[in-house]
This record gives C-alpha cells, structure tokens and sequence, in this order.
C-alpha cells in the first residue's frame, strides 16, 4: 500500500527529518528551560513547521532558527514582546501614512487628478510584507514564542485572559497564514473580473416599456444592478402617481437578472427596448444617449448565459486555492466567520432568524400596509416611508451651516466645543481635537484613522465654494464619530497590538451616534420622540429585509464547497431554489406570495466573497452601541470607556460595553417601543 502514495521520496525524507529534528529540539529545549516551558516549546515547534517551506531551508536550517529564537524564560520573552509591539507600530504607521499621502490627490479636493494620481492611489506598499516577513523569518518567530489560537479558544477562554494575553493572540495571529503570492493574486483577479461585470451591469431606465409601450421613467436614466434599482424602488414611494407601476416594473427586471432570463441584448444597452414582462426587445424608437450601438449586437432576445453564476463561481474557485494554506480556518466560510466576524456561523444564523421570525415583523408589515393603504407587495421589503423629515428645511439648514463654517478651518476650530456638547472635558475635548485633522474632500467624505500614536486622524468633509453646506455637516459629524473612535482606540488602549475595534460595525456604530445629534451640535432641537421610533421602525424594517439576503448569500457558499464541481447553471438552480425557500420560510406569509427569488438581487453576493452578512450583523452591532449611548447621561465619558477596550472579540467587546453579547435584544425591544409610540397614528 505504501506504493500507491504520491508523496515524492525527497519530500518525504525531508517530513521525517523536520520531525525528528523537533523531537530532538523538543528534548534539547526542555533540558534547557525546564519542565514549566514544555508546552510552550511543543506549540512553537510545531507552529513554525507547519508553515515552514522547503525553501526556507532544511533541517539544520530549521535547528539553528529554533535554538537561536526561542525566548525560554519571561524576561527575553517580554523583551520580544515590547520590541514587535513598537516596530509593528511604526511599520503599519508609516505604510498607512505612504498609503494617505499617495492616495491625498484622489482623496481631495486640491486640483485635477492625472493619470500617474491614479496609480499612486492604487499603489499598496505594504502588499508584500507578510511573504518578507516569513522569508526574514521574523514570522517564525514570532510562531515558536506566541500562541495561535481557534475562535473557539477566544471564545471560551479569552473573557479569562489578561491584556497582555489578548495582545499575544493579536500578535500571532497577524501569521496565521502564509498564503503563496501567486494565490493571492488569483484572488485578485477573480475579485476584479467579477467587480468589473457588475460594475458595468446597468439598465437603461427609459427603455423599458409596458404592455401599452409607455416609458414609466425619464431619458437618460441608467441604473446599476442592484443598488440604484433598489433605490429607485425606495424613492417612488413618494410618486403617488406612477410610482407602483415603477415598482413593479423594477422588480420584474429584477427578477430576470436573478434568474438569468433577462436578454443578453438589453444589459447596458441604450439602442433597445425591453418589455419586462413579456420580455419582447425591439430596436429603440429614441435616442437618450450619446454611445453608438455596440458592434454585432443582433437584437434578439437570447438570455444571459448564466454569466451572472459563471462570475461568483470564479470567485469561489478562486477562495479555495487559499484553503491548504490557512490551517485553523480551512475554507472561505470559515474564514469570514471565524477570522473576520470573529462570530461563529450557527450564531450569525440564530441571530438572524430571531429577527425574521419575530412577532413584530407581522405587526410593522401591518402598519406600513395600513400607511400605504394597500396589501405589501414583494419589494415592499424595502419600504422607505418610516424615514421622517425634518422640521427644518435642507436650505434653512444650509444657510445656518455655511455661515458656521465657512471653510474647513472653521470646522477644525470648532472641534473641541462641539466635542463639550456631546460631554467630553474640556481636557478631552481639547485633547482629540488635537488629533484629528479636518481636510476637504473631493467625494461625500471619508474618516481615515491613524495606525501609529505620532500620526493623527483625518476627517475628510465636502466644503462648497460657498461655505459647508448641511449634508457636509452631517457627514461630518459621522466621520468626526469615526475619528474619536479611531483616536481613542489607538492611543488611550494599553497594547497598541490591540487598536481598533472587532470589526467596523464597531466603528460605525460611534459614528451613528455622533451624527445622530447633529441638530444638538447645530444647537437646534433635537429630534423628537415619534422621530426616533420611526427611525427604530426603520432600522428594524432594513434588518429584517438584509438578514434574509444575508442567508442566502451563506447557503450558497455552503452549496458552492457542497458541489465543487457545478456549472453555471447548475449554480443558478440553486441559488434560486435557496432564495425560494428563505423566502418561503420568512417572508411569504407576511407578503402573501410564494416561490419569490427577490432575496439573490444583491451584487455582493456576485462580486463580495460572502460580505452580506456583515449588514445585518452591523446594523444589530450598531443599534446595540447607540442604545447604551442613549442609557448613559453623558455620551463621552461613555464613549471613551467603550473605545478603549480594544479589538477583543465582538461578543466580549459587547459585554464590556452593555453588559450583553452581540444580539437582536436591543433592535427588538426598541421596535416594540417604536410601535407603542407610532402605532396609534399610522
Ligand atoms: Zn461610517
């Protein structure tokens, strides 16, 4: 039997050598350090050989590392420990600070950008550290002397360990894994080949057609595939006129993209019409674009071969090459939940469905049927009419904001006052202006954090010629949100191996509350009591509807490894039998319609490597933050206790900032809330 095995003899030999070297090594080091360093020496032994390459050299090699860099008594091995620490934080700093500086042209509004702007931007100096890392061998070690450890371990172990404990897990787990340049770099190609087809997915709006040949929608609109559908969707609700017609229509376009259906002829294409609904193309009986017909485009109505599978089965293809080389996470859904989310998949999935099957689903379809004044449709699922308006005008607004700030320079000065409202100290307030650098910038704005303690933050906001206007504010109190969060968790955490939060739901939930109180900061009144719990009743609604789509995009990751060996179509059977039976399970009764596939529109789920379950999660994270903020009488000194905690796990994050795991708890007790509040007055 020994025969069959493919293993070549010179390998093998070479297996055999490293084990016998660490059994020897094993002994030696022991010897050494004593009987107390003998699980430390076997964990770090074996670590290193696990990712240890034939090229990083043969068992003499491997001998000589380990003797030399074994740190076996506490003194050398917090000597390592302190030294990794700074020269970590030096290198992420300046990388990130190349990063800002290469990237400041695109990023603001300072002038045109030219095409060499471009290639900075993209440019990442610190792309290849992780392959140098392992070929200094500063990887290794860092192998031998910390500890690797499962999700399960920081689970169950970490709400014991000390600080110093968390830091190690952080440091060791920045080598978790040694993932070849060339895999990386299918990854990459993967991830852009499928971004670039749904980037150019476009509907030309103007060219759908009904059964009577009427254009529901104006010239020149062209819409990307899903997000501006969807949000097409979302604005009609205001159209009293034709705007259920244009719903409808969107979801049947919709519908033909999910189930490949849809003629090939009609994507990005202003040269036809396209019923919807019958599924006729016809060449275009008007002209609202400049572009050319493109070349040999017959006009039939040949669907779209399943490219739409084809793509997310590249990128599935591409996620598994990653496999062999990441030992305690294995396979891509493993490492989202497990690397990433740092939240184990069956507990995403139980959080999930605690939404979607909670009573209050039923009694909010019902309310929001009662304000439409008809029964819910299927893409009612992105009803947008619990967003209440303000009592101020946008221009109102603007006018009050220009005269504030008249540049960004009046922003950065004002920092440390609007700070004292929110209820930091006039110490700490003064001590976070400090650093935070207020820039203008070229698109909506931005927050961009540092990654080392001698850089500060910067907050970038659009100023108009004419003064900020009242979205630049608003924007700006978000990312001023982002700020303080990224200053506060970097400088005043006690490891700086441990700066940021679990993951940016975190982050975005500082934010939220920030922006929240933009009229205080204004020193208008704040919202009132019927404007939060619409607000609530609108989170819950946006929850529940990204939570099912969040399923889906997990049960095809699973279906893809279930049948490594699919076709396109095969892929697409699938996901819409799945998309059917969520929909089935959570959303028929409350839409009354069966066997709906709208849950696979997402283009993440295309392009994303299983990201939508990262909405639903951070809306519920989200909540969770600005629902202990409202608890607390004073926001800052609540928020810097949060901040400061540090990227510890979310659960244990969570309960050292509300005294709960991460959870649907605190949306589902506020929609309750909410309802009692506006329920009377649909
Ligand atoms: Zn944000």
């Amino acid at each position: 039997m020994s025969q069959t095995v493919a293993t070549p003899p010179s390998t093998q030999l070479t297996a055999e050598r490293m084990k016998a070297s660490m059994s020897r090594l094993q002994a030696e080091l022991t010897a050494k350090f004593g009987q107390d360093q003998a699980i430390r020496i076997r964990r770090g032994l074996h670590q290193v050989l696990e990712f240890w390459r034939e090229d990083d050299g043969g068992a003499s090699v491997y001998e000589d590392f380990v003797r030399r860099n074994f740190a076996g008594d506490q003194a050398s091995l917090d000597l390592m420990f302190d030294r990794f620490q700074r020269l970590l934080e030096q290198l992420d700093g300046h990388m990130h600070e190349i990063v800002r500086e290469f990237r400041n042209q695109q990023d603001l509004d300072v002038g045109p950008v030219r095409s060499y702007d471009e290639t900075f931007g993209g440019y990442d100096p610190s792309a290849h550290v992780l392959d140098d890392f392992f070929q200094n061998k500063l990887a290794f070690t860092i192998l031998l002397n910390f500890p690797l450890t499962t999700l399960d371990e920081r689970i169950n172990l970490g709400p014991k360990w000390t600080r110093r404990q968390w830091a190690e897990t952080r440091l060791a787990q920045r080598f978790s894994k040694r993932i070849p340049a060339d895999v990386n770099l299918a990854i990459a190609q993967a991830a852009a080949e499928s971004d670039n087809y749904i980037t150019s997915y476009n509907i030309w709006m103007h060219h759908l057609v009904d059964d009577k040949g009427q254009r529901l929608f104006p010239p020149k609109m062209r819409l990307l595939s899903h997000w501006n559908l969807r949000d097409e969707i979302k604005a009609d609700y205001v159209d009293t006129e034709k705007g259920l017609a244009k719903q409808r229509m969107i979801q049947q376009v919709m519908e033909r993209i999910i189930t490949q259906t849809i003629p090939q002829v009609v994507i990005d294409n202003p040269q036809v019409d396209w019923n919807p609904f019958t599924n006729q193309v016809a060449p275009t009986t008007v002209n609202d674009s400049n572009s050319a017909a493109p070349i040999n485009a017959k006009i039939s109505d040949t669907p779209e071969p399943s490219t739409r599978y084809a793509m997310l089965l590249k990128t599935y293809h591409a996620a598994r090459l990653a496999d062999p080389y990441s030992p305690t996470e294995p396979t891509l859904i493993a490492r989202r939940f497990e690397e990433n989310r740092e939240l184990p998949e069956e507990r995403v999935q139980a959080i999930l469905e605690q939404v979607l099957t909670s009573p209050l689903v039923s009694r909010i379809a019902k309310l929001i049927e009662s304000r439409l004044g008809r029964p819910l449709e299927p893409f009612d699922i992105w009803y947008s009419g619990f967003r209440p308006g303000s009592k101020h005008s946008e221009s109102e607004l603007d006018a009050i904001v220009a005269k504030k700030y008249p540049d960004a320079g009046t922003y950065q000065k004002d920092i440390p006052n609007l700070l004292g409202k929110l209820g930091f100290s006039p110490e700490r307030a003064q001590y976070l202006a400090d650093r935070i650098v207020v820039d203008p910038a070229r698109g909506a704005g931005h927050a961009m954090g540092a990654e080392m303690r001698t850089e500060k933050a910067h907050l970038r906001t659009r100023v108009e010629k004419s003064g900020m206007n009242y979205k630049g504010f608003n924007v700006a109190a978000h990312e001023m949100g982002h700020n303080v969060e990224q200053t506060l968790s970097l400088n005043d955490v006690d490891y700086t191996l441990l700066q940021g939060v679990p993951n940016t739901a975190f982050t975005e939930g500082f934010a939220f509350v920030f922006q929240a109180q933009d009229m205080h900061l204004l020193g208008l009144a704040s919202p009132d009591a019927r404007t939060e719990a619409l607000k609530t009743l609108n989170d819950f609604w946006g929850t529940y509807e990204i939570a099912g789509v969040a399923l889906v995009d997990m049960a095809v990751w699973h279906w893809m490894y279930d049948h490594p060996e699919a076709t396109p179509e095969e892929l697409r059977e699938a996901t819409l039998q799945i998309s059917k039976d969520l929909w089935n399970k959570f959303y028929a009764s409350v839409f009354n319609k069966k066997d709906v596939v709208l849950l696979g529109v997402y283009s993440h789920m295309i392009d994303s490597f299983m990201y939508l379950p990262d909405y639903p999660i951070g809306h519920l994270i989200a909540f969770q933050i600005e629902e202990q903020m409202k608890k607390a009488s004073n926001i800052g000194t609540e928020f810097e206790r949060m901040a400061k905690m540090g990227r510890v796990t979310p659960d244990l994050w969570m309960e050292n900032a509300t005294g709960t795991p991460v959870g649907a708890e605190a949306l589902l007790a506020a929609t309750e809330e909410a309802l009692k509040q506006v329920g009377g007055q649909p």
